[in-house]
């Protein structure tokens, strides 16, 4: 196999290297939030926006950069290496590609600008408190009234919520169907009445996801997208190549770089107390370098065969989001006791890079639940990649 670029590959590496490299906020952290803020901010997503790229999978008609799987593969490996914040989230990966390929016309002119330009939140209401992995088992009523839906119901772990303009709501209309046959896709409007968002605060102690409630909000026929009941096989919509997630593999070497650097530098390290932990970064190394050949057997299974991978996702998933959790956990045994500090702790030299690490350790947690779980990627691949039968 020939891992190097070909030069038109390599010409388009350097475009979106040099843009980064120039336009790029210096010394923006990642994460910044959802929808992020600040001049620096607004001014980079502009930038993005005008070349398409805030939605690099969308076609051009639509905004987006209509970018073929090896460049955006190639741009999600730019903006990794140079940690480059990026706006987009639910609204560029789930609700615009919806509406591409589903919406109607009246639908897309309203939303796809407001998205390639980067700043709207979307969020997306699927999660129930009694549905998660069985999603199509949710409970959220919709019931037709003249023009207009009722919603009732209540969706769970709404990443975003509390900033969000919109929502992809998924809500039963024809209870006494199968349960994947009676669900309807819907576009809420966050500051309808009878909408209620309440902040649930994560395990490192920051609001990121919610509880919404809905009570009697009333929804305009026109918000659905596609047909009434056939809103799950919407739900499986997506424009995005990126399950490659080279973005992780990428994020994972350089955490382990910054480690082994920190071990061998930083004045809380416990390299001379405990030697075992050479032999952990080697291990967190070895696995990083492996995440990155898994990214890229995906990525040439999708150019060659121009087809999105199945169950190869699933195992970059599971491998990815244990790797987090490993990487965290050597990173508190490279700090000892500092690695309980956070950003906060007064008078404590380098507390902040000591919260880092705190806070990747609680956080890598959720990373195995969210977009569905680790046992939940094991039967995927159980099933359709080692040929088992259902448990
Ligand atoms: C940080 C974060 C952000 C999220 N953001 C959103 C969001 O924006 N919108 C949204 O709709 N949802 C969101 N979610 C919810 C997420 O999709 C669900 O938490 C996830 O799908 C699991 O569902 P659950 O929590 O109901 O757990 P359950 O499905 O109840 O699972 C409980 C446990 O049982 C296991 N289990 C369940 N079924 C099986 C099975 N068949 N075989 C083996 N084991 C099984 C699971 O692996 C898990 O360990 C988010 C979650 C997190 C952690």
């Amino acid at each position: 196999m020939d891992y190097r670029d070909t030069p038109e590959e390599a010409a388009f590496r350097k475009e979106v290297h040099d843009f980064i490299d120039k336009e790029a906020p210096k010394n923006m952290a990642r994460g910044e939030g959802f929808g992020g803020s600040g001049d620096a901010w607004k001014t980079w997503v502009k930038k993005l926006s005008e070349r398409g790229w805030v939605a690099p999978a969308w076609p051009k008609e639509y905004g987006g950069a209509g970018m073929s799987v090896m460049e955006q593969f190639i741009f999600n490996w730019e903006m990794a290496e140079a940690r480059a914040p990026r706006p987009g989230g639910i609204a560029t990966g789930f609700a615009g590609p919806t509406l591409i390929v589903h919406g109607t016309e009246e639908q897309k002119k309203k939303h796809l600008p407001e998205i390639v330009e980067g700043d709207v939140v979307w969020c997306q209401g699927y999660s129930e408190p009694g549905s998660g992995s069985d999603l199509a088992s949710l409970q959220t009523r919709a019931i037709r009234d003249g023009d207009d839906y009722v919603v009732n119901g209540q969706k769970i772990w709404t990443s975003g919520g509390h900033v969000a303009k919109w929502m992809i709501l998924l809500a039963r209309t024809d209870p006494e169907a199968p349960k994947h046959r009676g669900i309807t896709y819907f576009i809420a409007d966050m500051k309808a009445p009878g909408v209620t968002v309440r902040p649930l605060i994560n395990l490192p102690g920051t609001h990121e996801f919610n509880e919404v409630f809905f009570e009697d909000v009333r929804i305009p026929k026109e918000n659905i997208i596609g047909e009434e009941n056939r809103g799950w096989y919407l739900a499986q919509t997506t424009l995005s190549f990126e399950r490659s997630n080279i973005g992780g593999a990428v994020g994972a070497r350089q955490g382990v770089e910054d480690l082994v650097k920190l071990a061998r530098t930083d004045a809380a390290s416990q390299l001379k107390a405990n030697a075992a932990i050479r032999h952990e970064l080697v291990d967190r190394m070895v696995e990083a370098g492996v995440a990155t050949q898994m990214s890229l057997k995906i990525i040439s299974i999708q150019a060659k065969e121009g087809v999105a991978p199945g169950h190869e996702a699933s195992v970059a998933k599971l491998y990815g989001t244990e790797l987090n959790q490993r990487i965290a956990r050597t990173a508190l045994k490279v700090f000892g006791l500092y690695g309980q500090l956070d950003s906060k702790t007064d008078g404590v030299a380098n507390a902040a890079l000591y919260g880092r690490y705190k806070y990747q350790y609680l956080r890598s947690i959720a990373n195995t639940i969210e977009g569905g779980t680790s046992e939940i990627q094991r039967n995927i691949t159980a099933t359709r990649g080692l040929g088992l039968p259902r448990a």
